[in-house]
């Protein structure tokens, strides 16, 4: 037993030797892009029950130059690993009020919001509200266009410290969604106490909300939770027009996802 412990460590040694150097690899060629602007933001349309646009949520994308579009799936865990989520994460407040900026000088747009994904150590971190706020008012934009989406993981830990961030944040008019929601463990009486604005049902819900009545079941909840203490519900990851007839005869009234419109640089969200 002894010398297959032992095997057994070697083997592991060698694999998490790999993982810490593509991991290590990549925080360096993160840095470098950070330095050399690669990453940018998509943007995908949230439209009503009409189909008119009700704004965005913005994506992160790194434009490599080897590697081309590389997905936020592909880096977010290691920026939040090394701590380059913080620079990350800042330069993804400051684009986002940018846009909102830009949206503001069209009537057409002005009324949009923009969502922002936050990571709970960005979320953390003793100056966050203080640098939203400075974002905003940097691009001179109105607090109200402005969403942070969070995760109930994240909520999950201080939860007196999370709503104190969320109420001085929502005094100046900043609103609060919660993503993936249905995926966690949130209670009824935790979620009853958040500042929230708006659920997002997690889009793996969505996805055979025709065929899987579990997963129906989950979404149809969530709508009726959204209704029963006064937050809009955003049905995430739509791909179809059954799904969206479902949802909406279920009582949803906002949609995302590729039937819509995929991630996108600004310029599509007008066509
Ligand atoms: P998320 O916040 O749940 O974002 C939704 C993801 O679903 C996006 O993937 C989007 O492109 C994708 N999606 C949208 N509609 C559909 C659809 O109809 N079908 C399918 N299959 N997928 C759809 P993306 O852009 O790769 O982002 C992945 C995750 O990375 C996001 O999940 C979010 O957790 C994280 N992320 C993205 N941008 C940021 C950011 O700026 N900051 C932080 N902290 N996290 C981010
Ligand atoms: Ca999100
Ligand atoms: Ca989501
Ligand atoms: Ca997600």
């Amino acid at each position: 037993a002894k010398s297959r412990g032992r095997n057994t460590l070697c083997f592991f040694d060698a694999s998490m030797q790999a993982a810490a150097n593509a991991r290590s690899a990549l925080e360096t060629d993160m840095r470098a892009g950070l330095q050399r602007d690669e990453f940018l933001l998509h943007y995908q349309r949230v439209v009503d029950a009409q189909g008119a646009v009700l704004g965005a949520e913005a994506l992160v994308r790194w434009q490599h130059p080897q590697r081309g579009m590389v997905p936020p799936g592909e880096f977010i865990g290691v920026a939040e690993q090394t701590g380059l989520i913080l620079p990350l994460g800042q330069l993804v407040l400051r684009l986002a009020c940018q846009q909102l900026a830009c949206w503001a000088q069209d009537k057409a747009c002005a009324h949009w919001t923009l969502a922002v994904n936050v990571s709970a150590q960005e979320f953390r971190h003793p100056g966050f509200v203080q640098q939203v706020l400075d974002a905003l008012a940097h691009a001179q934009v109105d607090p109200r266009q402005l969403k942070l989406e969070l995760t109930e993981s994240l909520l999950l830990h201080d939860v007196e410290e999370c709503i104190a961030k969320m109420q001085a944040l929502r005094a100046k008019g900043v609103r609060f969604a919660l993503d993936d929601f249905g995926t966690g463990y949130s209670s009824l009486s935790y979620l009853k106490r958040l500042p929230l604005d708006q659920l997002k049902i997690d889009q793996g819900f969505v996805r055979d909300v025709l065929t899987d009545p579990n997963d129906a079941a989950i979404a149809c909840t969530v709508i009726g939770l959204g209704r029963s203490l006064g937050l809009d519900v955003v049905a995430e990851g739509v791909e179809t027009a059954a799904q969206r007839t479902f949802l909406l005869r279920n009582g949803c009234q906002r949609f995302q996802g590729y039937l819509f419109g995929r991630p996108a640089p600004a310029a599509a969200l007008r066509d």
